[in-house]
């Protein structure tokens, strides 16, 4: 089996699992968001996400989109960022690399980078506090190389 395949599965089985444990209904509409969220690379808003399912013809609600990435963040499977302007974004968090941003504060161009040393921080701290640290968030505020700067170089 292809690994996108074997993935959606799993996250599929993930989301099945909890919305039973939390007696909400297993709803197609719901399903059809968590295979766009996963089709999907990169961040998104939730515009972005219902416009997205509506050219596909998945007649879904704003109010149902909110609702399940909602639902889908409660179990780990999408993480939410605030970059700086009002908008939220999205984006999937299972089996995807561990990463934080880097923001530049100019053109709001985002940037994934990975340190390892970011969830060692995490876990050295929760052992020495005797937390669990379920997850964090980081965001670089920064500037763009002037000549790389989509604001900065007009
Ligand atoms: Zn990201
Ligand atoms: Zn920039």
């Amino acid at each position: 089996m292809p690994i996108i395949d074997e993935k959606i599965d799993q996250v599929k089985r993930i989301f099945t699992t909890y919305l039973g444990n939390k007696g909400l209904r297993k709803t197609s509409e719901r399903f059809f968001i968590l295979e766009e969220v996963y089709a999907r690379d990169g961040h998104f808003d939730v515009e972005t996400l219902y416009i997205t399912m509506k050219d596909k013809d998945h007649s879904v609600s704003r109010a149902t989109v909110y609702n399940t990435l909602d639902l889908l963040i409660d179990c780990d499977l999408v993480s939410r960022h605030q970059f700086g302007q009002n908008l939220a974004e999205y984006e999937k968090a299972y089996g995807y690399k561990q990463h934080d941003h880097l923001l530049c504060t100019e053109c709001h161009k985002v940037v994934e980078f990975c340190d390892p040393r970011v969830h060692n921080i995490q876990k050295n701290v929760g052992d020495l506090l005797g937390y669990e640290v379920m997850h964090h968030s980081l965001i670089l505020y920064a500037n763009c190389k002037k000549e790389n700067c989509e604001n900065r170089n007009k």
